[in-house]
């Protein structure tokens, strides 16, 4: 148990350079955790809701947070041909550079020095306390689509290549390769 104490006081002061007061380079901590967000999310993941849910605030903080995210040129608003009421956020391209200033990137850059095997790891073990954690409050968290159990997979051969097309069973909708790596707000685990 001590080791488990101890382990958990280190995550705790890590947690004071994702939440701080103030601000840093123009940003507040809740706006640093959306542009970080977006820029990772998918695209059922990258709406006003669904952003309200991730920072855990109501929609009226997340529609404050957009709105001042767009003031400074670092995200746009593109609303569904489709459906008008719909709104896709997205980061913009002065929005990806200015998150070379991330204040969190001082513990990517320490984790990075890590070989592979301790990374993953490092990542498997925070995977592990928050799967626990959420199974005993019965919430949801946000994590990559690739783990969800919504995801189906389907192999097909075609001219003797055999592809994996993945499908989204919650939004009946096909997933590309590269969205499976992104992160959703609707991403449930396997409970064990
Ligand atoms: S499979 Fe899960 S994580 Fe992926 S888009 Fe669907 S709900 Fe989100």
């Amino acid at each position: 148990m001590i080791l488990a104490r101890e382990a958990i006081e280190l995550l705790g002061q890590m947690a004071q350079i994702l939440w701080f007061e103030g601000t840093r380079d123009g940003l507040r901590d809740r706006e640093w955790m959306a542009l970080r967000f977006l820029s990772r999310a998918n695209r059922f993941s990258r709406t006003p809701s669904a952003l309200a849910s991730y920072l855990g605030t109501t929609r009226g903080t997340a529609s404050f947070i957009i709105g001042e995210l767009e003031r400074l040129g670092y995200l746009e608003r593109r609303r569904s041909v489709k459906d008008k009421r719909s709104v896709t956020l997205s980061i913009t391209q002065q929005g990806k550079k200015f998150l070379a200033r991330d204040p969190v990137n001082v513990l990517v850059k320490a984790l990075a020095v890590l070989d592979d095997d301790g990374k993953i790891r490092f990542r498997d073990t925070l995977r592990h306390v928050l799967d626990q954690s959420d199974v005993t409050e019965q919430r949801h968290h946000t994590d990559v689509c690739k783990r969800c159990i919504f995801l189906r997979h389907a192999r097909s051969t075609t001219e003797g290549k055999t592809m994996v097309e993945f499908t989204c069973r919650l939004f009946r909708a096909p997933i590309s390769e590269g969205e499976a790596e992104l992160l959703c707000t609707s991403f449930e685990h396997r409970r064990q």
